[in-house]
């Protein structure tokens, strides 16, 4: 369309601070085998969605959503024996994430996290305008506990992420580094469950009123759900009502307040698929192991690898031609030349496994 007449000029630059910062996203290349994401292989039950359907036809489409979200924060409380009040939803974990940074960062306030770890939480940080603290785990991606002590009374930051199980490494922290972090620091400790459930502990049994810590989780990952985009967290009460404040109103559509509540009465098909991954990710470690590759431990759904004869970025471009997708994370600070698989379906690891196996021979 040519512009109305006097109209067209330059358009005013965005935030200069944004060029500063690629985009968060992992290529989608057209394959047969997509390995990249961390998705579930698995749709969630039918019977879920049924009952979904079902109530759809009870909402009032025309009226505003339960803005508290009351039906479904009952649920997760109930689910994690938590009142709902210790409860804040929103959409995708992401926007939980988001929402913490914009109710104790901001300006003049700085957020830590230690270095390899999820690229979100540096880049919602940066995007809020929250201050960077990033300290560096050790070269086996451990925790340094006395180091990250130091950092933190060094540098005073208002939040510290953690991720456990650790995107992109798969190890998960112990009670006793997180109780450590938390007794490190003023500010509040938020540990990012993404993949809780694949894990052997989690941080939830220390979270109680009077204790400056959160957990945050997802239905993307264990809940096969991440068309849903519905994330929460696990806190002090006072942490919730803060997130309140700084949340859209409505932001949590009916439909999806519905769908999680649901969800949770799926919750022994939530653990079959659980146990299943879990199963073909031990195999895949043990695969692995056999081959002349480095490969992490992993307590998540994804398995941190690196080819110890050949380059990561060449070695990824062998398994595309071979329409295998997994995630290049070989030019990552601390991650050089190593490579993430997602745990598919028997099928999948195992179109992956002889793929490599071509690739590497
Ligand atoms: C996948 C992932 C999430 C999920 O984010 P959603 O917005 O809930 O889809 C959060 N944290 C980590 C570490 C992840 O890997």
């Amino acid at each position: 369309m040519t512009p109305p007449a006097g109209l067209a000029r330059p358009l005013p630059p965005p935030r200069a601070d944004l060029g500063l910062r690629q985009g968060y996203h992992s290529p989608q290349v057209p394959v047969e085998v997509r390995l990249n994401t961390n998705e579930s292989p698995y749709p969630p039950p039918p019977e879920w969605l049924e009952a979904l359907v079902a109530q759809a036809r009870n909402i009032a489409f025309n009226r505003y959503p339960d803005r508290a979200a009351r039906g479904l924060r009952e649920a997760l409380g109930q689910w994690h024996g938590v009142p709902p009040e210790q409860v804040f939803a929103a959409n995708g974990s992401n926007e939980v994430l988001q929402s913490v940074c914009l109710a104790y960062g901001g300006a003049g306030r700085k957020a830590a996290m230690f270095e390899p770890t999820y690229a979100l939480h540096a880049h919602i940080a940066h995007l809020t305008g929250t201050g960077l603290v990033q300290g560096q785990r050790r070269p086996d991606f451990t925790l340094d506990v006395t180091a990250a002590t130091e950092l933190l009374e060094q540098e005073d930051p208002a939040v510290v992420f953690l991720c456990s199980p650790n995107n992109p490494t798969g190890l998960a922290e112990d009670a006793s580094t997180v109780s450590s972090i938390v007794a490190a620091t003023a500010g509040l400790v938020v540990v990012d469950e993404a993949y809780g459930q694949f894990a052997s502990w989690s941080a939830l049994e220390l979270v109680a009123e009077g204790v400056p810590l959160a957990v945050v989780r997802t239905y993307s990952k264990t809940w096969s759900m991440a068309g849903l985009r519905l994330g929460y967290l696990i806190g002090p009460s006072e942490v919730v009502k803060a997130l309140e404040r700084v949340a859209l109103p409505y932001h949590l559509d009916a439909l999806k307040q519905a769908a999680g509540r649901l969800a949770l009465g799926f919750s022994a098909q939530m653990e079959h698929r659980v146990a299943s991954v879990v199963a073909e990710r031990d195999r895949l470690v043990a695969a692995l192991s056999r081959m002349p590759v480095q490969v992490w431990p992993s307590q998540a759904n994804f398995v941190l690898w690196r080819p110890r004869q050949r380059r990561g970025q060449e070695v990824w471009q062998g398994l595309v031609a071979r329409s295998v997708l997994v995630r290049d994370t070989s030019s990552w600070p601390g991650l050089q030349g190593c490579l993430r698989t997602t745990v598919g379906t028997r099928e999948e690891n195992d179109r992956f496994l002889s793929a490599l196996a071509e690739v590497l021979a």
